[in-house]
């Protein structure tokens, strides 16, 4: 079974849409998170991507062609890991060209000659290219857990800049987003699960949400039972744990001889309660035709009879 992660990128790759502005913002972000560039002659630049996800190879090949107006071409070969039981790993190659560095160049991601880390602002103007940009991270380098398993979402990348944007980004649409430096790179986690929906709304993966979230609801559902059925054992001991305590008392009475000559009122509660000692309150009060809080007061009377009865005995 595919991780959900992969269900919400296979989802998000196969989304695809006419604005050009988008399509740039969304390749800008995959090629930041998961690309890396190969220098060839007289400086031109390559680009190379290696990923697991066939749907996530298919949308940057498509996104390349779209976005270099069909002028950079992609090679793609397909490494198969039968004996690990790994997923084949998709490896994409331009290779070095003036117009591979052309498009790279349009995309922020050089200036001149060199690379440039910087903010991607330009391409960050618009709503929609916020979210492309967020959608092109998580296809990229991205990772998602269902409620089940503790509401998580993360991006991961290599650089700084890249994630301060990420943050940056997250925060403006009012997203409690964090980061964290572990071995693998800088993490931008969010945590909450509301907002974690929020942003799959936005990436528009409505499929994902939409398990996402009746997920949700069944974990909270079942943590409502559990509390109440808690609850309701809890009480049943105290119930039970009570009403031993009553036949106890009844018994001691009965074996010290003082049982026959208390009033019958008594009698008949103590009794009720020795042949029934699992009943509750209200199910002895049926059964004698007694309010609860009658039955509920003779019990006691015989527990404090039988206290005093010891008290004697142990003095
Ligand atoms: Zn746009």
């Amino acid at each position: 079974m595919p991780s959900f992660a992969t269900e919400v990128k296979n989802e998000l790759a196969r989304l695809m849409y006419d604005n050009n502005c988008c399509q740039r913002a969304e390749l800008a972000a995959l090629l930041r998170m998961g690309a890396s560039m190969t220098l060839g002659f007289g400086r031109t630049i390559g680009i190379s991507f290696v990923t697991e996800n066939a749907a996530v190879a298919r949308k940057i090949l498509n996104l390349v062609k779209l976005v270099s107006e069909g002028n950079v071409g992609m090679e793609v070969s397909v490494r198969r890991h039968r004996r690990l039981n790994k997923s084949n790993s998709y490896h994409l190659r331009a290779a070095p060209s003036a117009q591979v560095k052309q498009l790279l160049t349009e995309l922020g991601l050089m200036k001149g000659d060199s690379f440039n880390v910087g903010s991607d602002g330009d391409l960050l103007r618009k709503g929609c290219c916020r979210a492309a940009y967020l959608r092109g991270a998580f296809l990229g380098g991205g990772s998602i857990n269902r409620p089940e398993a503790g509401s998580h979402f993360e991006f991961v990348t290599g650089s700084y800049a890249f994630a301060a944007t990420l943050v940056s980004i997250l925060k403006k649409m009012g997203m409690p987003a964090g980061i964290m430096e572990r071995k693998s790179g800088y993490v931008i986690y969010v945590k909450e699960s509301e907002s974690i929906m929020d942003l799959m709304g936005i990436m528009e993966a409505e499929a994902s949400l939409e398990e996402f979230e009746g997920a949700k609801n069944l974990k909270e559902l079942r943590n409502q039972v559990n509390r109440i059925v808690n609850c309701e054992t809890a009480n049943l001991q105290k119930t039970v744990k009570a009403a031993y305590k009553q036949v106890a008392a009844v018994q001691l009475l009965k074996e010290q001889g003082i049982f026959d000559g208390l009033p019958e009122g008594l009698k008949e509660a103590g009794n009720a309660r020795i042949e029934n000692p699992e009943s509750s309150l209200k199910e002895l009060s049926e059964l004698l035709g007694v309010g609860r809080s009658g039955i509920n007061h003779r019990l006691r009377r015989l527990e404090q009879l039988a206290k005093e009865c010891k008290g004697d005995h142990e003095a």
